[in-house]
């Protein structure tokens, strides 16, 4: 199975239960718009490096295409049209005015020089930029890319199209990005993980929990959770992984991957390698790295009590039913890791209104928006007796399905 074939399915799952003709169904579910172009630039060495880039339209019917660009050597068009399809979910569960896309450049950032990189990224907007803007489509970082590619993104299109600081979002703070940005979908894990703990009457103080991936978004849940009383017992990147079960010091570890730019060789913690991080046993699991982590046998081995999903689809259909088989609750990563695109959405707003708002409003607001989010979805899950997941697609399909039929087809 390929990963739009995976969303698909949970679409198919929540779609099923709402009754939805097999038109509507089609038309949901295939995307706008897909667009493959070469990047080709010059490296370094005077050579031409071959790059191919995407980017997935998936829906639009609720607002401008957004979603994120991943730099990755795994990007490819089936993965921008699955992530571009969740992000049209995403974004209904949020209730945003947005639609869904994606895209990315198949590349090894980590072996691109900063230069090679600026290049990669101008060529590749030159490429787009004819389909992207403020009222059409904005990308903002993902896994590869952070604030300083969103920054040339915006003076690059601003070449084509004068000044639009709207054009993308997770832009630096001074260079008209908007606080909370970089740390939003960290803090929106640890406030979505928060009300889940507290419908079972539990709170992050005193709980232990175990984060799969340490980039920006898994060292920001740490921390957040970590300033609200969680216990951080393991935490992983691609080199392996760093146990302690009477809690990791976050601040000493910050200080350890500062410097050597991994969590192995940290010696707050005993070295483990990310399998025996994901079975462990913990009270919650979170898979904060690449899509696709649990198959049907990870899942039956995995001892967490709660999964929070903060990466974009790290489960396979047949362990999401072992999951559910279980008795594991998990938080889908369409409502779990919507914080980013939540504080992209005031980012987009403070740029359209040149106006800045203070960190403090930004994560009010946000919170409000998750803390409601999650209300609607759980109580949706409780009445119809169905996973969060799939009371996650059947709102986000109600919605967008609405928009289709309010605006005409
Ligand atoms: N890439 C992030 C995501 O998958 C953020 C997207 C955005 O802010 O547009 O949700």
């Amino acid at each position: 199975m390929q990963a739009f074939e995976a969303t698909n399915y949970y679409f198919d799952q929540a779609a099923r239960r709402l009754d939805l003709s097999e038109n509507i169904r089609t038309l949901l579910m295939t995307p706008d718009r897909e667009v493959r172009v070469e990047v080709a630039i010059e490296l370094d060495s005077g050579k031409i490096g071959n790059f191919i880039g995407y980017r997935v339209q998936h829906d639009n019917a609720r607002g401008p295409y957004k979603g994120g660009l991943r730099y990755h050597p795994a990007v490819d068009q089936d993965e921008a049209r699955s992530l571009a399809s969740l992000m049209t979910w995403k974004t209904a569960v949020v209730d945003l005015p947005f639609g869904g896309a994606k895209g990315g450049v198949n590349c090894d950032p980590t072996k691109l020089s900063r230069g090679e990189l600026e290049r990669l990224t101008r060529k590749f907007i030159e490429k787009i930029h004819d389909m992207i803007g403020p009222d059409k489509d904005i990308p903002a970082p993902d896994m590869g890319t952070d604030a300083q590619v969103m920054a040339w993104i915006m003076n690059e299109y601003g070449k084509y199209e004068g000044f639009q600081p709207a054009c993308v979002t997770g832009k630096p703070v001074e260079f008209h990005g908007s606080a909370g940005r970089e740390a939003a979908t960290g803090f929106g894990l640890a406030i979505v993980t928060r009300e889940m703990l507290g419908r079972s009457n539990r709170t992050v103080a005193g709980t232990t929990f175990a984060i799969q991936g340490y980039g920006n978004v898994g060292s920001f849940t740490a921390r957040f959770l970590g300033q609200m009383g969680g216990k951080i017992v393991a935490v992983s990147d691609a080199y392996g992984a760093i146990v302690n079960p009477e809690g990791l010091d976050l601040a000493e570890l910050d200080r350890h991957v500062s410097v050597s730019h991994k969590v192995v060789g940290y010696k707050g913690g005993d070295a483990a390698t990310n399998e025996q991080l994901l079975t462990m046993s913990v009270d919650v699991l979170i898979p904060a790295a690449l899509g696709g982590v649990f198959d049907r046998d990870l899942a039956r081995a995995v001892q967490a009590g709660l999964i929070v999903e903060a990466a974009n689809g790290p489960t396979w259909p047949e362990a999401d039913e072992v999951f559910v088989e279980r008795g594991i609750p998990v938080v889908p990563d369409v409502l779990a890791n919507a914080g980013g695109v939540v504080v992209s959405y005031f980012e987009w707003v403070q740029n359209l209104q040149h106006f800045r708002w203070p960190i403090e409003q930004v994560q009010r607001e946000e919170e409000r928006r998750l803390v409601d989010a999650f209300r609607e979805i759980h109580d949706l899950a409780e009445r119809k007796s169905v996973s969060l997941r799939t009371a996650a697609f059947m709102k986000a399909i109600s919605r967008v399905g609405r928009a289709k039929i309010l605006g005409g087809i």
